[in-house]
């Protein structure tokens, strides 16, 4: 059978990450307790996971493992010491990196991160740098979404807004099943609903949305089956809430829902990309158990809609990335799941 294929358009960043013991005040200098480098960006941290979690980690002589699943991914990088080895390593996870533009006279985009030790908390500032050059009219005729096109392409929302719209408007009218995490949220204009197959919000995003305060979701015993009807009735066929260590709520337009507890940790390390594991999880279960290429997805997924195996497989493979610190660095490999349960 012809390989089922994701393309993921969106954001490729490099996380600055400092430890401190107290984030300094204004004019103030602290010594920092370590600090990484690291691969991040939402766009390229959800490539990574369908990639990984859709073969196994490849020995270190087989430098491009083969799969049932075509990962591609498309965006933009900026022509400095950051952009060309994110683009190298995410060929080494075996991802399809012809969709990204290394861009001349432009910043690979950067994440400066400060976590606070003790309380945990992340102060992050973003740079979008290349990230914000994918612009909307790149995206107006159906061959600009690949040809054949994919089965599945998943967004963020870190690149710009406009560029997001256009592309849900495009895959749309060809036909092409859409994976929407809309993070960092911001409201959608009415009519972005009625493309998109595929919502995954976390529980802030969702109180965003939806017009709500944040407070008000996250408190315990939160009905999230009013919230998620809210979506289906303005168009999306599936909407899920991932509740962090709770687990997540589904809620499909052909009437299945449930909540799903998290699996079990042995300890939580670090829950950054947790988030974006689920969603590359989520997109590679349902690309398989679509139609081949080329014939009417869409269709098919009115009449087999979302299942609890798909939301199990995605909570399964987001507890490992718990279990590690780091964004794409605990990413897991589809083995690494399979010894888990076994
Ligand atoms: P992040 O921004 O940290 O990547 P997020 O806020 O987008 O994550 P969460 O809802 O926090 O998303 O987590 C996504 C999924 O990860 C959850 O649905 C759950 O399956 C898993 N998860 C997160 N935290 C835990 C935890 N402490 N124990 C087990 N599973 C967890």
């Amino acid at each position: 059978m012809a390989p089922k294929t994701i393309t993921i358009i969106g954001s490729l960043n490099t996380d600055l990450v400092t430890h401190t013991p107290r984030v300094p005040i204004g004019g103030e200098t602290l010594t920092a307790t370590s600090f990484s480098t690291g691969s991040g960006g939402k766009g390229a941290n959800q490539a990574v996971a369908c990639a990984r979690l859709s073969r196994p980690k490849p020995s270190s002589s087989q430098t491009h493992p083969t799969s049932d699943v075509v990962v591609k991914m498309v965006g933009g990088v900026g022509h400095d010491e950051f952009g060309p080895p994110l683009v190298e390593s995410m060929k080494r996870d075996g991802i399809d990196t012809s969709g990204i533009r290394i861009v001349e006279g432009q910043t690979t985009g950067v994440a400066v991160i400060i976590v606070e030790e003790g309380s945990g908390e992340n102060r992050i500032l973003l740079n979008p740098g290349a990230n914000y050059t994918l612009k909307a009219e790149d995206f107006r005729a159906p061959e600009s979404l690949g040809t054949p096109l994919p089965d599945m392409i998943v967004m963020q929302l870190e690149i710009p807004l406009e560029t997001v719209l256009q592309i849900l408007d495009t895959a749309k009218k060809a036909g092409v099943d859409v994976l929407l995490n809309p993070a960092p949220a911001v409201k959608l204009p009415e009519e972005a609903y009625t493309a998109i197959t595929h919502l995954i919000v976390n529980e802030s995003e969702a109180a965003i949305l939806s017009g709500r305060r944040v407070e008000e979701v996250e408190k315990e015993g939160f009905e999230w089956e009013g919230l998620a009807s809210e979506f289906l009735r303005k168009g999306v066929q599936n909407v899920v809430v991932t509740l962090g260590a709770k687990g997540a709520y589904y809620a499909t337009a052909a009437g299945g829902a449930g909540y799903i507890k998290a699996e079990k940790v042995e300890k939580v390390v670090d829950t950054t990309a947790a988030g974006d594991t689920f969603v590359g999880a989520y997109a590679v279960s349902i690309v398989r158990k679509s139609l081949p290429s080329g014939t009417s997805l869409s269709e098919e997924y009115k009449h087999k809609p979302l299942d609890e195996e798909v939301i199990r497989f995605a909570c399964k493979a987001a507890a490992r990335t718990v279990e590690k610190r780091g964004a794409q660095s605990a990413i897991p490999w589809a083995d690494e799941i399979e010894r888990h349960d076994a």
